[in-house]
């Protein structure tokens, strides 16, 4: 306490500030005896408390993260969404705020605290409820499930970020800056506190509760590690078993047996290599497949003068870890592949009304009557102006009767000449992509605008 007391009073000195004494409280984790406590305190002169409560709008949590603790969170974007304003807005106008929403207010905690389950399954309701435009009160149809509406864009989707992968990708961000800045002050706090010297890197972290960002970044530290690789330099901090550093492939260690592997020490890249820049083949090749030896082969083996290896992020370009390249590396492998229609839809001029349009009629999820026939809205599918079809997005946009004179009255024939055969994704994407111009009108534009 002493040398605290000595520190706040440089720090005073130094600054010319003062401790306000009403404004200062001590917090004791949870193994102080009660009897220190009092004696740490009347040597400080400040009371003690139990809750710091709130930093900077962000909560200073010392026990587990509870979800009552969260409730300003809930509280804050429910309030938002729910404004007067908000009921006035189209479906695009909804989507634009819940976006420019989840960017802004739980972003500023995710950044540092993995928020609970339950908070993030909340906002991602409050956030589904609110693009649909249910209420409390009013439920209302969603013409595209969550699934889709959280994909990328590229692939279909909206690129609504649900929330417990949003924070996970900025936690990623704050472990990958904990791995390679080694030598910032908050980095080389919290690896005093809670790393020993025995860890080796590359495994899982010891298991430590700590610190709330320390429970954060512990969190996804397997999932960050994985992400990175090694550029080999002079070998020197990178195991030649345990870390990746070999491009497009796993940590070698993984190519030998279960009962081998406990057996292998932690050994050097650098260990790897010749005073003569050559690779020491016969200490590793016969335990490795050929493909990755192909791999090692075509790396520069570690040179001694060289500076120190450095560790980067896979999924970026510049190796850095962004909260987009985290979140992205975050999504599932077998989404199906991307179609190229959806940047042409994104591409497209404004309004941003007309682009969610094109996008609900290319994902096949407009309100016609086929669809409300599905879903037990109506007792029949066919189109209610008495063609012989079933109303499809398609039939609606394109083959109705109606429909057909007006694109006829345009001039459809003499722009494209399978207009009304193609298909429905194939029939947006020539005509949004469509160069002709139609009474110094951009035919995209006037396509666009009559759907
Ligand atoms: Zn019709």
């Amino acid at each position: 306490m002493e040398v605290v007391q000595s520190t706040l009073h440089r720090f005073c000195e130094a600054s010319g500030e003062k401790v306000n004494l009403n404004k200062t409280q001590l917090y004791f984790s949870a193994n102080v005896r009660h009897d220190i406590r009092m004696q740490l305190a009347d040597l400080a002169g400040f009371s003690v408390t139990t809750d710091l409560e709130n930093y900077l709008g962000v909560p200073i949590l010392h026990a587990k993260s509870s979800r009552n603790k969260f409730d300003f969170l809930i509280e804050r974007v429910s309030r938002h969404l729910s404004g007067w304003q908000s009921k006035l807005l189209s479906l695009a106008g909804r989507i634009t705020l819940t976006k420019s929403i989840l960017n802004t207010i739980p972003a500023f905690v995710m950044q540092t605290i993995k928020l609970p389950s339950s908070v993030c399954l909340e906002l991602d309701r409050i956030m589904r409820r609110f693009i649909w435009g249910s209420t409390e009160t009013r439920r209302k149809l969603s013409l595209a499930n969550w699934d889709l509406v959280s994909s990328l864009k590229n692939l279909g989707g909206l690129g609504i970020r649900p929330i417990q992968r949003f924070n996970k990708a900025f936690l990623m961000k704050l472990a990958f800056q904990f791995i390679t800045k080694q030598d910032s002050l908050w980095v080389r706090l919290l690896r005093d506190k809670y790393i020993p010297p025995s860890y080796r890197s590359g495994s899982h972290l010891p298991g430590h509760d700590g610190s709330i960002i320390w429970r954060g970044i512990k969190s996804v530290w397997y999932l960050t590690r994985g992400g990175c690789a090694t550029l080999i330099r002079n070998g020197r901090n990178t195991d030649f078993w345990r870390d990746n550093w070999v491009e497009d492939d796993k940590p070698l260690i993984e190519y030998l047996s279960e009962e081998d592997r406990p057996s292998i020490n932690p050994v050097m890249v650098a260990e790897f290599a010749n005073a003569d820049g050559k690779w020491k083949w016969d200490k590793f090749a016969s335990l490795l497949p050929n493909s990755t030896c192909l791999r090692i082969a075509s790396l520069l083996p570690p040179r001694q003068s060289a500076e120190s290896d450095r560790l980067y992020w896979c999924s970026s370009r510049d190796g850095k870890c962004t909260v987009k390249s985290a979140y992205n590396s975050l999504l599932p492998d077998n989404i199906t592949s991307s179609h190229t229609i959806w940047s042409v839809i994104w591409k497209w001029g404004d309004p941003e009304r007309i682009r969610t349009f094109l996008w609900l009629a290319c994902n096949n999820r407009l309100l016609t009557n086929m669809a409300r026939f599905k879903r037990n809205l109506s007792s029949s599918g066919q189109c209610p102006l008495g063609c012989p079809s079933d109303e499809s997005v398609l039939h609606v946009l394109r083959d109705c009767s109606v429909a057909k004179v007006l694109w006829n009255d345009l001039g459809v024939k003499m722009i494209q000449s399978g207009f009304f055969q193609v298909g429905i994704l194939d029939w947006f994407e020539s005509n949004l992509r469509c160069t002709y111009v139609l009474s110094s009108l951009p035919w995209t534009i006037i396509f666009g605008v009559t759907c």
